[in-house]
């Protein structure tokens, strides 16, 4: 054994742990009865501080050591040397984490997720308003502990998307807005309800099932190696590339809530599915930071092939011009007045809207970009959570033109401040940018693309996506994935081209 095997085999186990927490909240998210909750919350957390225990002992930093040493002169860019750096950055990072400020977090966290969850249903923010503030503080104090160089919220993105920074973010949201906020105006201007109205028709949920499966095997996702499942947050997870668990859920009216959900999730799914086999059970397939099994390079990459399945490829009118004929079989009385074309037109409104969840392409990252900028400024002290509801609702007015009308369609429609996640909203917005200049990239390299995609032929693109991409696991950052793709690092002009060209075309804008 050299000592390069050693580190892997200690690696191997932990990874084997992270994959073990992932199965309880798979099971947790889908099948579990509610009562089971506190009893498995303590499940997580012991396992959690198990394998935190693990990973930040003083065996991980001599085994470290000793394959460091070995792999010194070895190529800087071979995947040991990357899995070598990851686990070293990761272990300097959640040595600077005190264990009582990671459990206090959690204590805090679950409780005020719960209130959140109450206020939200009751429109009451002032009973979640102490709760935000103490998540505030922890946050901050969590900066503190991992270290940062120009603003508290680069220490807090780096968690989900490691390079990435708040200057860097501002400059980024400025572009969009600069594309994005005139072209919404000019949709608005003209935008009509379409001839039928596609969602008061009932659609048979077991029908919807059968579609999504057939609609996620068709883009490549291999059930030999999968499952589908019904869950009310929709989520992709995996344990190992041997094992990707995707959920869906179902509206019986709104048909595109469950083959979007399914698709998107798929789009997650095959990134996990084709990483190559040599890289499971190794640092290359887990995030240490998070002591999270997934093998994505980043939030924001994971959701660069969840948002490229869904949106480039799913709501493209060369996808239902393929396989509208597919879904009017399944409902052929629903279905009977309209075509490929007026269904296209259907999944692709735009209106601005008051909830993230239901916004479409162009508006959405208008959603994104208020959270953040709120987040920053939480940060900086420059706005106080007394003052949210009414910053919010400034701020929906000026991006979206819309108010509000109560706090629960306003900011508490949200989880993720309640168990303390700030950094983790911009990853979405980067995952659509990444997703527009993958997608671009490969159009350039793939002369027939357009042509496999009408023909609903889609495995020379997953192909491509699995040699460029997928295959490396997490060896490389998002940017360097992009760099090599594409020749740049994130670039917000391919999602502008892409919306202007789409949506100009949709709506007769010219
Ligand atoms: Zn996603």
């Amino acid at each position: 054994m050299t000592a390069y095997d050693d580190f892997t085999a200690h690696i191997a186990k932990y990874h084997d742990l992270l994959c073990i927490l992932n199965t309880l909240k798979w099971d947790m998210r889908t099948m579990m009865p509610a009562a089971g909750a506190s009893s498995r919350g303590r499940q997580l957390a012991s396992l959690t501080t198990l394998a935190k225990s693990i990973f930040v002992s003083d065996e991980t930093a001599r085994l470290l050591d000793a394959a460091e040493n070995e792999v010194a002169s070895a190529d800087s860019d071979s995947y040991r040397a990357r899995a070598l750096r990851q686990t070293r950055d990761a272990y300097e990072i959640q040595k600077r984490i005190p264990a009582e400020l990671v459990a206090r977090m959690a204590a805090l966290g679950a409780e005020s997720e719960a209130v959140w969850a109450k206020a939200r249903a009751e429109n009451d923010f002032p009973r979640f308003k102490p709760y935000l503030k103490g998540m505030l503080a922890l946050n901050i104090e969590l900066a503190e502990a991992i270290g940062y160089d120009d603003h508290p919220f680069d220490a807090l993105i780096l968690q989900f998307e490691p390079g990435m920074t708040a200057a860097r973010l501002h400059q980024i949201f400025a572009e969009l807005k600069a594309g994005i906020s005139p072209l919404l105006a000019r949709i608005v201007a003209v935008d009509e309800p379409l001839a039928i109205d596609l969602w008061e028709a009932e659609y048979d949920l077991a029908a919807q099932k059968k579609l999504c499966r057939e609609l996620t095997e068709l883009i490549g996702f291999d059930y030999d190696r999968g499952r589908l499942d019904s869950a009310p947050h929709p989520f992709e997870i995996s344990f190992t590339r041997d094992d990707v668990r995707i959920t869906t859920r179902y509206d019986a009216n709104y048909l595109p809530m469950s083959l979007f959900a399914a698709l998107h999730e798929a789009g997650h799914g095959l990134y996990e599915q084709n990483i190559a086999p040599e890289l499971t059970r190794t640092a290359l397939t887990a995030d240490f930071l998070g002591q999270y099994a997934v093998g994505g390079a980043s939030f924001g990459a994971h959701e660069f092939s969840s948002r490229l399945w869904e949106n480039q490829i799913g709501r493209s009118p060369a996808f239902w011009g393929r396989h509208f004929g597919r879904l009017r079989a399944a409902f052929p009385q629903q279905l009977a007045a309209a075509d490929a074309e007026l269904f296209y037109r259907a999944v692709n409104r735009v209106r601005p809207s008051l909830i993230r969840v239901e916004a479409d392409e162009v508006t959405y990252n208008l959603h994104i970009m208020l959270r953040t900028e709120i987040e920053i400024a939480l940060l900086e002290g420059a706005i106080a959570v007394d003052d949210l509801p009414e910053v919010w609702n400034a701020k929906m007015q000026e991006y979206l033109g819309l108010t509000p009308p109560d706090d629960r369609r306003g900011v508490l429609q949200d989880v993720h401040w309640s168990f303390g996640g700030f950094g983790s909203f911009p990853t979405y917005t980067i995952g659509n940018i990444m997703a527009a200049q993958v997608l671009a990239a490969a159009r350039e390299q793939m002369p027939d693309l357009a042509a496999q995609l009408a023909a609903g032929d889609y495995q020379p693109l997953l192909t491509w996506l699995t040699e460029n991409i997928y295959r490396h696991g997490r060896a490389y950052r998002a940017d360097e994935l992009l760099k090599r793709v594409s020749g740049e690092s994130l670039n917000t002009a391919p999602l502008l081209a892409y919306l202007e060209n789409k949506y100009i075309d949709l709506y007769a804008l010219n």
